[in-house]
């Protein structure tokens, strides 16, 4: 296995990689309450872990390497169950400006940042737009969960997708924090994931902010009484094939067309 993991090579090592025009992953998380049965860390473990395994998958069509994850994510609506670290938009969208800054500044153009928290979702795309068209470099925001989408359909019982501290990520961090779930009572703590009030949603397709003590009472949504090890592997396994095959394909990182004139993009090729 090569390594994949910025923050365990030597500075040099990391240049070479710059100048062999290596994808950089950024991983973005969050510190935030997954109910009474897993730790606070569960979005900066799961999408360090993805993140790893798809470097890896990637690794023999396109080099990739994995910066630190992000752990400081927007989780304003978790507050109210403990626990939880939640920083500013501001605060949010100054530190990755400054580090995806950096990590160009070293030579490095293509730069997925991948996403393991639902909160931070609107942010990026926001961030994206401003920052992409200063920088000599492509920028591409992904949600790991939603990058997966219909391919985690009939791994899970309770839940088509992954939603919060359910079955899906309970199963994941079965396999990556065995130490860390507490198994002990895990049928008391199912939550019904359909049928309930729209947790950011009013209207038909109207948006609004609400605290997660909306739609559930102890920070889950969904069945983590339906989790297991082996449902957690294959989720790990699809959500690191998807961001995978999002790196390896040439379109993610292809330059834009323009198409006011046909010759400019006869020059590009
Ligand atoms: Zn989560």
């Amino acid at each position: 296995m090569p390594i994949v993991e910025w923050a365990h090579m030597k500075a040099q090592e990391v240049q070479a990689l710059a100048a062999e025009n290596t994808v950089v992953i950024l991983p973005v998380a969050s510190i935030e309450q997954h109910g009474p049965h897993l730790p606070v860390m569960t979005d900066t473990r799961l999408g360090h872990e993805v993140a790893i395994r798809a470097a890896n998958k990637a690794w023999s069509q396109r080099k990739t390497l994995v910066a630190p994850v992000i752990w400081s994510g927007l989780s304003e609506h978790h507050m109210a169950y403990g626990g939880t670290l939640t920083i500013s938009h501001a605060t949010f969208r100054a530190l990755l400006t400054d580090l995806i800054q950096a990590i160009t500044r070293h030579g490095f153009r293509d730069i997925l940042i991948s996403n393991s928290h639902g909160g931070n979702d609107i942010a990026l795309k926001s961030l994206l737009d401003e920052l992409a068209p200063t920088l000599d470099a492509t920028l591409v925001a992904t949600t790991y969960v939603m990058e997966a989408g219909d391919r985690y359909h009939g791994i899970m019982e309770d839940q088509k997708s992954i939603m919060h501290a359910g079955e899906g990520e309970t199963s994941m961090m079965m396999v990556c924090e065995p130490g860390l779930v507490d198994t002990s009572d895990l049928a008391a703590l199912n939550v019904p994931s359909t049928g309930g009030p729209a947790f950011l949603g009013a209207g038909r397709a109207s948006y609004r902010w609400r605290p997660l003590p909306h739609v559930t009472p102890n920070g889950v949504i969904g069945a983590p009484e339906k989790a297991n090890v082996e449902k957690g592997e294959k989720l790990l396994d699809i959500g690191a094939q998807s961001l995978a095959e999002l790196i390896i394909d040439p379109a993610t990182w292809a330059a834009p067309q323009d198409l006011r004139n046909p010759q400019n993009n006869e020059d590009a090729t």
